[in-house]
C-alpha cells in the first residue's frame, strides 16, 4: 500500500516526508495505522551516524497506532484488526535472556533493532519502497514509526485498552519512559529508606523519577544543567536538586547524603556526568546506566578504584522491560495518576515535525509527540 514516511535518505540528511510503498506484511508482522510516534535521541543518533544503520531508512520507536491487519503466523491470537497497541523494541525470542523474560538483554539486540531485522526471512529486507522504487529499510526496533502506516514485527505489538486520545500520550513509553522506570523497579528495586540520584531530566530521567517517587524513595536526588528542569523534578517527587555544572556538585551531594548515594542512574549518556555519578556514589552503592554515549566508549573510572570502593557498575539497555508485561504496567500507572508522561510531552502535527525537533533541541520540550492521525 502507499502511506506518507519521514525517510532519511543518507547520513545527515533531513527527515524528508515522501509518499512510499509498504509492502505487505508477513506472517509475523502487523500493519498498523499509526497514530502517533515519540522522537528519541536514537532517531537523531541513526540520522547522524552515530548509532550505524542501513540508508535509505525510516526511523521511529515510539509508536502507537490502531491494527489494521494481522499477519496469518501471529502467535497471540487476541490480535486483531481495531486494536490499540504500543509499540517497543524487537528481540530474538530465543537466546537465553529471551526464553527467561528478558528480551531487552537479548543477545542479538543491537543487530535486531538497529540492523532492521524483520524475524522471518523474506524476499525484502528493507519492507519499503521509495518513490523511485529503491528499496527503504523499515523495522527499526521492529517498527519505524514515522509513518501514517508500519509493518511492525510481533515482538514489537503491545495491545493495550487506552483510548485514542490516550494513544498519544503513551506513544513513547515503550522506549525512553521504560527505560528510566525499569532502571528503578525492574533493575535496582530499590527500598523506601534508600536515596537514589538521577541525571538528567530527559525521558529517561523522567521515567526514574517518576518510578522513585511511585515507590516512596526518601531521597530522591536530580541533577541537570538546566535550572527550569530543576524546578520540574521537584515537583515532580525531587526532594533534591543540583545542577550539575556547579564546580563543587560531588561534595555537594556527598554532604546531602552523608557520604553519598546508594544509587545513581545515570540517564544523560554524558560520560563527564556518569564521572560525577560515580564519585557521588557511596561505598558498597550502585551506578547504572541507561543513558549512552554511543558505542565504543569506555567508564571513566578505575578498576582498583571501584574494587576498594566495592561499588557495582551496571548497563542496562530499555530498563530490563519485557515490554509484554511492562508496557501494559506503565500505562496503568500512567492512568493511576503515578506515571505523568503527559506533563513532560508536547503534541505536534506530523507536518511540523521540523518544529518539533527545534522544541527538543532547545530544551523546550523534553519529548516531542508527532501525531499521524488527528482524530
Ligand atoms: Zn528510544
Ligand atoms: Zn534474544
Amino acid at each position: 500500500m502507499q502511506t506518507e514516511a519521514y525517510v532519511l535518505t543518507a547520513k545527515d540528511a533531513p527527515f524528508s516526508l515522501q509518499t512510499v510503498e509498504l509492502l505487505e506484511p508477513e506472517a509475523n508482522e502487523v500493519l498498523i495505522e499509526v497514530v502517533a510516534c515519540g522522537i528519541c535521541h536514537t532517531d537523531l543518533a541513526i540520522q547522524s551516524g552515530a548509532f550505524p544503520s542501513p540508508f535509505p531508512n525510516v526511523t521511529g520507536h515510539e509508536t502507537s497506532g490502531i491494527v489494521v491487519k494481522v499477519g496469518s503466523g501471529v502467535k497471540n491470537k487476541d490480535l486483531k484488526a481495531g486494536d490499540r497497541v504500543l509499540c517497543s523494541f524487537n528481540y530474538c525470542s530465543a537466546c537465553k535472556p529471551c526464553k527467561t523474560g528478558h528480551p531487552a538483554a537479548c543477545e542479538g539486540f543491537a543487530a535486531i533493532n538497529f540492523g532492521r531485522q524483520r524475524s522471518v526471512a523474506v524476499g525484502n529486507k528493507a519492507g519499503i519502497r521509495g518513490p523511485n522504487g529503491e528499496e527503504v529499510y523499515g523495522a527499526f526496533f521492529g517498527q519505524s514509526g514515522f509513518a501514517k502506516h508500519a509493518v511492525v514485527v510481533e515482538n514489537s505489538v503491545v495491545k493495550v485498552p487506552n483510548d485514542a486520545a490516550e494513544l498519544k500520550t503513551l506513544a513513547p513509553i515503550g522506549c525512553g519512559f521504560q527505560t528510566g522506570a525499569g532502571a528503578i523497579l525492574r533493575r535496582l528495586k530499590p527500598a523506601k529508606s534508600s536515596s537514589v540520584a538521577i541525571s538528567g531530566l530527559g525521558a529517561v530521567g523522567a521515567g526514574a523519577l517518576f518510578a522513585a517517587k511511585y515507590l516512596g524513595i526518601e531521597t530522591i536526588i536530580l541533577l541537570d544543567v538546566v535550572p527550569g528542569k530543576l524546578d520540574m523534578a521537584k515537583e515532580f517527587g525531587a526532594t533534591h536538586t543540583f545542577n550539575a555544572r556547579d564546580a563543587d556538585v560531588v561534595e555537594q551531594v556527598r554532604k546531602a547524603t552523608d557520604g553519598g548515594v546508594d544509587y545513581f542512574v545515570e540517564c544523560s549518556g554524558n560520560v563527564r556526568a556518569l564521572e560525577a555519578g560515580w564519585a557521588m556514589t557511596a561505598n558498597l552503592g550502585t551506578l547504572l546506566s541507561c543513558g549512552t554515549p554511543g558505542p565504543g566508549v569506555n567508564p571513566p573510572f578505575g578498576i582498583f578504584e571501584n574494587l576498594v570502593a566495592c561499588k557495582t557498575y551496571i548497563g542496562l539497555c530499555e530498563g530490563d522491560s519485557n515490554p509484554p508485561e511492562f508496557v501494559p504496567f506503565l500505562a496503568k500507572l500512567y492512568a493511576e495518576g503515578h506515571f505523568p508522561v503527559d506533563r513532560v510531552s508536547k503534541t505536534y502535527s506530523y507536518k511540523d515535525l521540523d518544529k518539533a525537533l527545534h522544541d527538543m533541541h532547545s530544551g523546550e520540550v523534553i519529548k516531542p509527540i508527532i501525531v499521524f492521525k488527528e482524530d
